[in-house]
């Protein structure tokens, strides 16, 4: 069993999308182990996004991500992390397949739907990011 973490993005709250998104991991065979809807603030996503802190779009994305509440979910089942990242679909949604939720739904480069965790090293980190310990039933 593993486990693995998603945000819902401003483009998908905003389009009522989150019942969607959530709808096709559970298809899948994932469980929601927990979630929540929070605001982000500038440095936790400088912490989420420190590998792109360098790129031109760098303050675009952080503005974006804290311009309204987003929804965090931690998903777990077999082969979670990879599961999701397939059904995501590519961070350019004009270069995603039709089928993933990126390919169905997203705009753009930034406006893709959701964030989701790319390893299993890093969705422990994410989780740890964005629940307290108390928000993760046991
Ligand atoms: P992913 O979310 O697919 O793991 P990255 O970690 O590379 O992709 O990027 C994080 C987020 O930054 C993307 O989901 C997207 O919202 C934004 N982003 C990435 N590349 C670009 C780009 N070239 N232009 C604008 N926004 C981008």
């Amino acid at each position: 069993m593993e486990r693995t973490l998603i945000l819902c993005k401003p483009d998908c709250v905003s389009r009522n999308l989150v019942g969607t998104v959530l709808d096709r991991f559970e298809r899948a065979g994932l469980s929601i182990a927990a979630t929540k809807m929070l605001r982000l603030t500038p440095a936790l996503l400088t912490e989420h996004y420190s590998h792109l802190a360098d790129r031109p779009f760098f303050p675009e994305i952080v503005a974006f991500m804290q311009s309204q509440p987003v929804v965090a979910v931690i998903l777990s089942g077999d082969n979670a992390v990879a599961k999701v990242r397939e059904l995501l679909g590519p961070t350019d949604s004009r270069k995603a397949p039709k089928g993933t939720l990126r390919g169905d739904f997203g705009t753009g480069s930034m406006e893709n739907i959701a964030h989701a965790s790319d390893s299993v090293e890093n969705a422990e980190l994410e989780v740890k990011r964005f629940f307290r310990a108390d928000e993760i039933p046991a």
